[in-house]
């Protein structure tokens, strides 16, 4: 059977032919294999080297240095000890965070956790159109607040936030901000140091580098002092923040992918635009469809649609010929919907019809064609024999924003 197409990037990329050929060439006799601990030998020598090569690549990538880079087993790990990290690191200032309820679970659990543990965490509401409104957050600030954790872009909608307006705020706030930037690292341009964020994860799977492999940046300031508490202790690596012998085919990896993401980010984002343009405007001739996310605060690389009248368990299973993701997620008998679109407001008939389409490094023309075709012609049939469709065609019509993302 041929395999679907895939469309499905913002869950993870498959890793680039040139990031492999790094990777294995830190694992074996004849590469790069020693214990970058090690400083009795040339082995351990080179693998502590090539650590810090990587280290350059991932800092140079977001204008930071390569001293704030802390390796880690990816986002999920990085989000874990920003967040724990820093609220234990801070009890003197409070106990307080502030979140958003668009956040990824990477984030949103850890808040549960820290509320059981004894931390108190606002969460805010997202606009209809994904972006937080600056006003709430400037309205949630406590003086007991230790840290505000936003993401850039929402792996759901696309939707960017505005880091520059929240990180203004926060200084100002005298607040730490965190931001799981996992879906725009190497994708839209970051530059650390004219933001002033204080803690940001990345994540390599998401940039066609390897899957358990990431970084927390740590800005280092010698006139502000970041605190943070490690979550696993050990034989003292990454500056004592996160012990465990370095796994160095996935830090090069991760070095390398940053590298190429950054070289090449100006044409795959042109690229991913007209991809994503040509995939909404091919959609758009179904008619009710909506765009879950925003008209222009949005990144190309994901396009999430709701069809009316119809859900989409039922245009997934339709079409098999695609590799998509619902925002909704089935566990057991219980269908829930996205939490994402449940916090801007979308109503649930809305938020059952979404489809997330991502589109990335290779992606082509063709497969955005063919989408269109398969996905058309099951729209069409489900439509038939839908029992609101009619109804919902004498109904006012929805029209899709037509736009210019990110
Ligand atoms: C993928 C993703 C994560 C989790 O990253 P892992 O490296 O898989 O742990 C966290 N946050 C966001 C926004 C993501 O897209």
């Amino acid at each position: 059977m041929q395999l679907p197409i895939y469309l499905d990037y913002a869950a993870t990329t498959p890793v680039d032919p040139r990031v492999i050929s790094c990777l294995v060439q830190h694992l074996s006799r004849d590469g790069i294999f020693g214990n970058p601990s090690s400083n009795t030998h040339t082995f351990g020598y080179k693998a502590a080297c090539a650590i810090e090569v990587a280290r350059e690549q991932v800092a140079d990538l977001l204008s930071a240095k390569p001293v704030e880079i802390i390796w880690t087993s990816g986002a999920t790990e990085a989000n874990n000890l920003a967040l724990c990290g820093a609220l234990r690191a801070n009890l003197q200032k409070g106990r307080h965070l502030i979140t958003s309820k668009t956040e990824h679970r990477a984030v949103l659990d850890v808040c549960r956790w820290l509320e059981k543990d004894g931390y108190t965490v606002s969460y805010l509401d997202a606009n209809p159109d994904g972006l937080i409104d600056l006003e709430k957050l400037a309205a949630a600030l406590r003086p007991d607040t230790v840290l505000v954790s936003l993401m850039h872009v929402n792996n759901e909608t696309g939707v960017v936030q505005d880091l520059a307006a929240i990180s203004t705020l926060t200084q100002g706030n005298g607040v730490l901000l965190h931001v799981d930037a996992s879906q725009s690292v190497g994708k839209l341009p970051i530059d650390l140091q004219a933001l002033p964020i204080d803690l940001l994860s990345l994540s390599a799977h998401k940039i066609y580098g390897p899957k358990g492999s990431g970084a927390l940046f740590v800005r280092h300031c010698p006139k502000r002092q970041i605190h943070l508490k490690p979550l696993i202790h050990g034989g003292g690596q990454e500056r004592g923040l996160r012990a465990g012998t370095l796994a160095v085919h996935q830090i090069v990896a991760t070095g390398e992918a940053c590298q190429i993401a950054g070289f090449e980010m100006k044409e795959e984002r042109l690229r991913l635009k007209k991809l994503r343009n040509r995939l909404l405007l091919g959609l758009t001739k179904l008619g009710k469809i909506t765009l879950n996310g925003h008209p222009t605060q949005n990144w190309s690389g994901i396009l999430n649609i709701s069809f009316a009248g119809i859900t989409a368990e039922a245009l997934i299973t339709a079409t098999p010929e695609i590799a998509v993701a619902t925002g909704s997620a089935c566990t057991s008998a219980n269908i829930e919907n996205s939490h994402v679109l449940r916090a801007m407001g979308c109503s649930a008939t809305r938020a059952r019809g979404a489809i997330r389409f991502s589109v990335g490094r290779f992606t082509t023309n063709e497969e955005v064609d063919y989408t269109i075709h398969v996905v058309s012609a099951a729209v069409r049939r489900l439509r038939a024999i839908s029992p609101i469709w009619e109804q919902l065609c004498s109904a006012t019509h929805h029209q899709v924003d037509w736009s210019a993302p990110l």
